[in-house]
């Protein structure tokens, strides 16, 4: 089978990683992929947005099965216009359509999907231009610290956390003013929940699922979880408090009633959904639904997925997965990201990236990187995420933290305190 993964991440190589090792695999493509990615397959140059130019590379390479890594190109439809190519007839595709990426695409879709079928999350109210007064009303009646978010796709800067009721108004002002333009027309107010963070993912056909290693994710730039967010700076899996108690929540709660609500809105869903989850005290909530993996989760949970990867691929862009079987791995899986320095803010880039071929017993999966006259430079804030086992989480961590020294450019930061909360 010829399989062709979009997007140029560490999600999209650790995925690759794991296509890889499948014996069903005859050519594995990335579009348009990073230094990374060309080792264990071939890039082929691409805009994830351009999706006939997708198309001719589909039909150039003979691609049986498509992965979107990404939820723009998923957000504006790719699967949609896949489906409206009589030539692609037969190709296999691995995230939702536009209806049911609306679960991320639209926070107010996701909350009003959520209240829908009694799934917890926080109460919540949307604003638009027309009832200001009455979310202005909703806001006096929430506590501080409080919640705002824009309704659409914001690449994560969409969401404001503040402490006063004054700011808070000004903001929501702002927001629907266009300060995160089209994506804020609409916000959604919310309830602030407070407790530890994890998320959950897994693979479905639409009918069945398949739950796949959780993981705990750190944001922020700093040690102590301070400092600016980011796209993720490590991940650990598996997260201590998510006990077989606490995921049986999740998926009684939460998992089947939101994979029963996609079958009676007569959603189609095949692909993955990401459930960004909190724990207060001990009961899970949906803080938000993403429909692709995550980034960086994947390069530790990719780890932890001992089955054939590509078969439960096919399974959930078949319909089949309930033929299907996953295995995990009970080891602990971590990874580190080493960032551009500067990374959420401004850096520089193209800085020659040395020793990522001496790192020992380590995965290493790049993300912002390219090949530039014969070497790897950096190209991206994020850089390399190495994502080690162990027995412990501890063991896993030294093992990713003695390689982030061996991987080496010019001013890169990673964070020496992963797992400091667990
Ligand atoms: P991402 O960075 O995953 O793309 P996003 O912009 O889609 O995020 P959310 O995940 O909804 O937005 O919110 C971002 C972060 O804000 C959450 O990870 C969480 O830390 C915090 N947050 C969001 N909603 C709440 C809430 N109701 N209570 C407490 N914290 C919240």
């Amino acid at each position: 089978m010829n399989i062709l993964v979009i997007g140029s991440g560490g999600r999209e190589h650790a995925l690759g990683w794991k296509i890889k090792q499948s014996d069903k695999v005859e050519n594995l493509f990335f579009v348009p992929g990073n230094a990374g990615t060309s080792e264990i397959g071939t890039n082929l140059e691409g805009n994830v947005s351009d999706f006939a130019e997708i198309k001719s590379l589909i039909l150039d390479n003979q691609i049986d099965l498509v992965v979107v890594g990404p939820e723009v190109p998923l957000v504006e439809g790719i699967h949609d216009y896949f489906a409206s190519q009589p030539e692609l007839k037969n190709l296999k595709v691995v995230g939702p359509k536009k209806t049911g990426a609306m679960l991320e695409g639209s926070k107010d879709f996701a909350k009003d999907f959520m209240l829908k079928y009694n799934i917890p999350t926080a109460k919540y109210f949307t604003v638009s231009p027309g009832n200001i007064k009455e979310g202005i009303a909703f806001l006096k009646t929430m506590k501080s610290p409080y919640v705002l978010k824009a309704d659409g796709l914001a690449a994560g800067k969409g969401v404001l956390i503040i402490d006063s009721l004054e700011e808070a108004e000004k903001s929501l002002n702002e927001m629907l003013d266009g300060q995160f333009g089209a994506a804020s027309a609409k916000v959604v107010i919310e309830e602030f929940l407070s407790g530890v963070e994890v998320s959950v993912f897994v693979i479905t056909d639409g009918k069945n699922y398949k739950i796949l290693p959780e993981a705990k994710d750190y944001k922020r730039i700093g040690e102590g979880d301070t400092g600016l967010n980011t796209g993720g700076m490590g991940a650990i899996t598996p997260v201590p408090f998510a006990t077989p108690e606490f995921m049986e929540k999740v998926e009684k709660g939460i998992i089947q009633p939101t994979v029963d609500g996609l079958q009676k809105e007569n959603i189609e869903y095949n692909g993955f959904i990401f459930f960004g989850l909190i724990n207060v005290n001990g009961d899970p909530y949906v803080i938000e639904y993403n429909v692709r993996m995550g980034d960086p989760e994947t390069e530790a949970v990719m780890l932890r997925v001992k089955s054939d990867f590509v078969d439960l691929l096919e399974g959930a862009a078949t319909g089949t997965l309930n033929n299907k079987n996953i295995e995990i791995d009970t080891r602990t899986a971590v990874t580190v990201m080493l960032v551009s320095g500067g990374y959420p803010g401004g850096y520089k880039k193209g800085k020659i990236i040395s020793g990522t071929d001496k790192a020992e017993n380590s995965i290493v999966f790049h993300a912002g990187t390219k090949t530039d006259n014969g070497n790897v430079v950096t190209a991206g804030g994020r850089v390399i995420s190495i994502s080690s086992y162990g027995n412990s989480m501890q063991e896993a961590l030294e093992t990713s933290y003695k390689n982030a020294e061996v991987i080496c450019f010019d001013k890169k930061y990673y964070r020496k305190d992963l797992g400091f909360d667990l």
